[in-house]
C-alpha cells in the first residue's frame, strides 16, 4: 500500500534521539528551548512552547485567550476534531462556519454574514480558529480586519502548514493573530513522533501557556502571590496540566527542522507533477492562491458524479494498494456533536466537499513511479464506472 503521508527519519535524527536519551535530562533539559527558538526564529515569532501535541497546544491556547462557560469558539467544520474540541475542553460552545469552495478554507464571506447575525443576537464568538487546510493559508488579513470589528480572539491552526508562507512572510509569525498552532504527528510535515507547539508576539499569552503546560507551577518570584518560603519553593498559581514535550521528542523535531525547506519544496514538486499527470481527468485539482505558498501537506481532488462515484472510486484506490484517504468527515456531522444539535445540511459547502473530496498520497519521499502508479489507479477507477 503506498500511505497517503508518511515521515522520513535520517540517521540525522536517530544520532540526535540517542544523543538526547544518553543526556543528563529526559525531560525538563536544555533540547526544548532549542526546538522552541529555532521554530520561533524560523516563523519570526516572539514566543514558542512546545507541548505533547497540538491538541494541547490548542487547549491552552484557547485557555490563555480566556475561553470558558458562556463563550462561543467558532470553527471550519472541514478539519481535524481538534479544531473544535478545544472549546468544548474550556466549557465554552461551539459553532462552525461553513467553508469557500474554491479554497476549502472557511469562508471569510460566510463568517461575515454569521458575525453580523451574532452580533444581533448578542452571541459573537470569543476564539475564532481558523484552519489552514492542505496547508494553504486563510485568509488572515479578512479574518483580521473582522476580529478587530466584532472583537474575537483568532488561533491560527497551522497544522498542515508549517514551511508555508501567506503574502511572502512565514506562517506562524501570528501577524494577523493572536496564537499560531503547529502539529508534529508523523504525517504532518515535520515530527516529533507527537508533538505540538503554540506560537505568539503576546508575552503575557506566552506566560500563561507555560503555567497551564506544566501544572500551574511557577518558580518565577515575579508571578508568584507572596515570597518564596525557601530556594525549594514553587507556587501553584493556575490549574494546568502536564502537557510537556521530552526531551527525545525535542532533538528529533529539531533535527528534522534542518529539512523542512527541502520537504516544502518538494510536496511542491509532486504537487505539480500530479497537476499535469491529472490534467484531462474529470476530477477538480486543488487551488492555490497566487499570494500565498502552500505547507501543501495534502494534496485533495474532488471527483465529479456524485457520492455513489466519489465511494467506488475511493473504494477501487484502496483495492490497487492505494493509500487514499479523506479530509475531513464534516466536524459538525460527528454524532458527538449531532447530540449537541447539529444536522445534515447545516453546511451545505462543506457536505459537498465530503461527498466528493480524496487525499491522494503525497510525502517528500515518494517516488515519481509511485506517483505514477497512483494516477493509472486513479485513472483505472474512473474509467471503469
Ligand atoms: C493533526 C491535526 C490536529 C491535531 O494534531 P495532534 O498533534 O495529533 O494533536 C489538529 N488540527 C489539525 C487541522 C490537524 O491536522
Amino acid at each position: 500500500m503506498i500511505p497517503y503521508g508518511r515521515q522520513e527519519i535520517t540517521q540525522a535524527d536517530i544520532d540526535a534521539v540517542v544523543d538526547a536519551l544518553t543526556s543528563d535530562f529526559l525531560t525538563q533539559g536544555p533540547q526544548v528551548p532549542r526546538f522552541e527558538s529555532v521554530v520561533a526564529e524560523y516563523c519570526g515569532a516572539n514566543h514558542a512552547l512546545a507541548t505533547n501535541s497540538a491538541t494541547s497546544a490548542l487547549h491552552i491556547a484557547c485557555l490563555a485567550l480566556g475561553l470558558g462557560q458562556g463563550d462561543w469558539l467558532w470553527t471550519t467544520p472541514i478539519t481535524f476534531v481538534a479544531s473544535a474540541n478545544c472549546g468544548l475542553y474550556c466549557g465554552a460552545k461551539v459553532d462552525f462556519v461553513d467553508i469557500d469552495p474554491q479554497s476549502y478554507n472557511l469562508s471569510p464571506g460566510a463568517l461575515e454574514r454569521k458575525l453580523e447575525k451574532a452580533k444581533q443576537e448578542g452571541c459573537l464568538p470569543k476564539v475564532l480558529v481558523a484552519v489552514h487546510l492542505c496547508g494553504q493559508p486563510c485568509d488572515m488579513k479578512a479574518i483580521h480586519d473582522l476580529s478587530q470589528r466584532y472583537g474575537f480572539k483568532v488561533i491560527e491552526d497551522a497544522s498542515h502548514a508549517i514551511g508555508g508562507k501567506y503574502c511572502s512572510e512565514p506562517v506562524g509569525n501570528c501577524r494577523y493573530s493572536d496564537i499560531t498552532i503547529f502539529s508534529f504527528h508523523p504525517v504532518k510535515i515535520v515530527t516529533t513522533a507527537e508533538g505540538g507547539m503554540a506560537l505568539t508576539n503576546n508575552v503575557k499569552l506566552a506566560q500563561r501557556m507555560g503555567l497551564l503546560r506544566s501544572h500551574g507551577i511557577t518558580r518565577d518570584e515575579t508571578l508568584m502571590t507572596h515570597e518564596p518560603d525557601g530556594p525549594w519553593y514553587y507556587q501553584q498559581i493556575d490549574l494546568g496540566f502536564n502537557y510537556r514535550m521530552t526531551e527525545l521528542q525535542a532533538a528529533l523535531g529539531t533535527s528534522q527542522m534542518r529539512r523542512l525547506d527541502a520537504y516544502v519544496a518538494r510536496r511542491h514538486e509532486l504537487a505539480q507533477r500530479y497537476n499535469q499527470l491529472l490534467n484531462g481527468l474529470p476530477v477538480t485539482l486543488p487551488w492555490q492562491h497566487p499570494d500565498s505558498y502552500s505547507g501543501l501537506h495534502l494534496y485533495v481532488i474532488r471527483i465529479r458524479g456524485g457520492k455513489e462515484k466519489h465511494l467506488r472510486v475511493f473504494e477501487m484506490l484502496r483495492a490497487q494498494g492505494v493509500g487514499v484517504n479523506l479530509h475531513y468527515i464534516p466536524v459538525h456531522t460527528q454524532p458527538y456533536y449531532q447530540d449537541m444539535g447539529f444536522r445534515q445540511g447545516d453546511y451545505p459547502e462543506a457536505e459537498a466537499y465530503y461527498g466528493q473530496a480524496i487525499s491522494l498520497p503525497m510525502f517528500p519521499t515518494m517516488m515519481e513511479q509511485q506517483q505514477d502508479e497512483v494516477v493509472e489507479a486513479l485513472r483505472v477507477a474512473l474509467g471503469g464506472l
